[in-house]
């Protein structure tokens, strides 16, 4: 049982599992000095266990400290963890902002906001296999859940590099993160064991396989949906007070008509119509006809306006230019 008077900061190099017969034991678990019987799992070298009062209870080399110890050590105790538990949390996954950047605006009405795809759940684990080789990488876990393989990797100083994550988007294999860079270096077992299973913030996806097939799917449907959305916002004419009307030709709504053309109006219409997804619309008081101060030739442009103020977006059944 460790307490916390023996809970003091570790120095680096300091490892608080080793191998012993080739089974990851806690220090914990074994007699205190050489009589624990490790090894560092990273560089093989012999191992003492300290077990004093005053700094907490730790494995430390015999010679010159290794660099990937403690890494090593808990990719190894996450295997064992999930090998013997054989279940895991995972925890939500949640949509990108699926909507396309390349239809040129930004739905301000359309519901485009993050999805919640799946819930924090349990997973049952089929298999466990620690630096198992996949594609062009290694990763630190590789579990497979529901016959898919499931990259995990356990952080302890740095992240998951860019290579590696090009490597798994390319392959399209889900990753899920535990970061444990600044988790106490002296964390119990029962401590890892909980961050590991149970749900925990230290757990996150660099990559959903799944979420990735919504987005895509999404923004295709999107590219569907709103490929022909945009309208423009033209001046015809002008009330009795020398207002503007806005113009949006082709409203398939049909409830006024210019000219033998339907149009809708937009501040009548559009800015209260559900299809309406955004607008962008330059509203220049200068454009009034009956501005003593604009010229003449402004002025007819405008009463014969086919200028255009801005756009909207509408995903209304298109009837422009059909
Ligand atoms: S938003 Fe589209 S469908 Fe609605 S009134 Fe305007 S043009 Fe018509
Ligand atoms: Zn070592």
């Amino acid at each position: 049982m460790i307490t916390s008077n023996q809970r003091g900061a570790l120095a680096s190099g300091d490892l608080t599992y080793g191998l012993h017969n080739s089974r990851l034991k806690h220090v914990s678990e074994v007699p205190r000095g050489l009589a624990c019987d490790c090894i560092c799992p990273a560089c093989e070298q012999r191992l003492i266990a300290r077990k004093g009062e005053r700094v907490g209870h730790h494995f430390a080399h015999t010679g010159e400290v290794c660099s990937y110890g403690q890494e090593t050590v808990l990719h190894l105790a996450t295997k064992e963890i999930l090998s013997t538990v054989r279940h895991i949390t995972l925890p939500a996954v949640w949509a990108e902002n699926t909507f396309p950047s390349d239809l040129g605006f930004n739905p301000s009405k359309w519901a485009q906001g993050l999805k919640r795809l799946k819930d924090v759940a349990v997973y049952e684990i089929q298999d466990v296999r620690l630096e198992h080789k996949l594609g062009g990488m290694i990763p630190d876990v590789l579990l497979y859940i529901k016959n898919k393989p499931l990259v995990l990797e356990v952080t302890v100083t740095h992240g998951i590099d860019e290579r590696k994550l090009a490597e798994i988007k390319r392959l399209d294999i889900s990753a899920i993160e535990i970061d444990l860079r600044d988790a106490p270096r002296n964390m119990t077992p029962n401590e890892l064991r909980s961050i590991v299973i149970e749900e925990s913030p230290r757990k996150r996806w660099k990559y959903n396989a799944y979420a990735n097939r919504f987005a895509a799917s999404a923004r295709k449907s999107a590219h569907t949906r709103f490929a022909r959305a945009e309208r423009k916002v033209v001046i015809r004419r002008f009330d009795s007070k020398g207002r503007a009307e806005f113009h949006v030709d082709g409203c398939p709504i049909d409830k006024r008509t210019y000219m033998g053309e339907s149009y809708a109006d937009l501040h009548w219409d559009c800015f209260s119509c559900p299809h309406l997804v955004s607008h962008k619309v330059e509203q220049r008081k200068k454009d009034r006809a009956d501005d003593p101060t604009i010229s003449d030739e402004l002025r007819r442009a405008l009463l014969n306006a086919r200028e255009s103020h801005g756009a909207i977006w509408c995903d209304g059944h298109v009837r422009v230019g059909a």
